[in-house]
């Protein structure tokens, strides 16, 4: 077999050295695969986004994140009377265009109205909801003594008539079980009063190792984490104008903040991030909706609050265009986004609403494309890098 004692001895080193490296190399590999599913900072700040608790008027969560965000990135902060938080990264001439740049903090949400006896929580739902939408879901009340989390209860069907089995309950018939045992018990231990806003409770989540994320309130809060993303780039490489990055108020009861914060920034130009309605699922087709998921940012060209200014929606799109970034178009009635505020304004500002494509909007779970984000946070810096001020002059120029 062997030739001498020391072909052997090389034989078995060789087999231990090729032994050693499979190890080194499986470790290696294990370490890898774990940097891989480990989030990256967009993916924690999309995951923190989602999970904060922003009710309409009660914005303060969201806020709160979007200061700490953006310190690095401004130079100041303002707030309006609303609430809208107003982070500014002025350019260094004092003339230069104001850009203003928007996503909203609020989601859809509850307000207590009353406590029945028994303790269980009676609600409004404020902002654009589905009855469907509402029930056995769980929710939290934000009280003065803490987050108190509930469900919004459902009859067992095993008393209901068939009839009742496929009715959707009526809103004004629910109510939050809060597990109290009687109003004083909700009130005085729970600490639940009339007026206390109610967020949806839900997990932010990677869908099945793909680039899908699955939470709630993606409308609107990609369109704060891109806001967030375009500063810090914005921050490498300083844009020709001052830019405001606005993350408003009550957006979901007609685009209030967006109005005071409007009138604080006077912008001459207004770029709204909002959730698109992504249409590529069963049940829905292209007359209702054009985006899909993964197709790239989403741009609409009309909704029921405004038409954007056609010179801004040429130049986007020959920006995104020049970077290789596809773009999607929407066209919807039923829908109003900040941008129109932004339109506005004083003597009015060339404003456009893009999108993060979404899925199930307006529900305690949606859907978005992490390639999609990226994606509009690259078409949105390049966008605002070439907004000197003779370009601005020639979008706000008519005939
Ligand atoms: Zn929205």
């Amino acid at each position: 077999m062997f030739e001498s004692p020391r072909a052997y001895h090389l034989a078995v080193s060789r087999v231990l050295y090729h032994d050693q490296m499979r190890r080194i190399l499986l470790l290696f590999s294990i370490v890898l695969l774990a940097q891989a599913a480990e989030p990256d900072h967009v993916e924690r700040l999309l995951a923190e986004l989602s999970e904060a608790y922003g009710p309409i008027g009660f914005e303060g969560p969201v806020r709160a994140i979007m200061r700490r965000e953006l310190t690095p990135y401004v130079a100041r902060f303002e707030t309006d009377g609303l609430g809208s938080l107003i982070a500014v990264a002025p350019a260094s001439d004092a003339a230069a265009p104001r850009v203003m740049l928007a996503a909203h903090m609020d989601e859809l949400s509850l307000l207590v109205k009353h406590i029945t006896p028994e303790g269980f929580v009676k609600f409004l739902p404020v902002g654009g909801w589905l009855d469907l939408a509402l029930v056995n879901q769980r929710f939290v009340i934000l009280t003065r003594k803490g987050p108190v989390t509930g469900l919004c209860a459902l009859k067992t069907p095993h008393i209901m008539s068939s009839e009742e089995r496929s009715r959707i309950p009526r809103r004004d018939s629910l109510f939050i079980d809060v597990g109290a045992t009687s109003r004083q018990d909700a009130e005085e231990r729970l600490g639940i009063r009339p007026g206390d806003p109610i967020a949806p409770q839900s997990r932010f989540e990677k869908l099945n190792g793909g680039n899908l994320y699955l939470g709630k309130a993606w409308d609107d809060r990609a369109g704060l984490a891109v806001i967030v993303e375009v500063m810090r780039r914005l921050k490498q490489a300083p844009a020709p104008c001052s830019v405001y990055a606005v993350a408003t108020a009550q957006e979901e009861v007609g685009v209030r903040g967006a109005k005071t914060a409007s009138y604080l920034v006077k912008p001459d130009i207004g770029i709204n991030l909002e959730g698109g309605v992504a249409a590529d699922h069963p049940g829905i087709t292209a007359d209702e909706a054009q985006e899909r998921i993964g197709g790239g940012p989403g741009m609409f060209l009309h909704d029921s609050f405004m038409l954007p200014n056609v010179k801004l929606r040429d130049f986007i799109l020959d920006t995104a265009k020049a970077r290789g970034i596809p773009v999607q178009f929407e066209i919807l009635s039923g829908y109003g986004e900040d941008g129109a505020e932004m339109q506005r304004a004083y003597g009015g500002a060339p404003s456009i609403n893009l999108t993060v494509p979404t899925r199930y909007m307006h529900n305690h779970n949606g859907i978005i494309s992490r390639a999609d984000f990226d994606r509009t946070v690259e078409l949105v810096t390049e966008v605002i890098r070439r907004m000197d001020s003779a370009t601005v002059k020639r979008l706000k120029t008519f005939d």
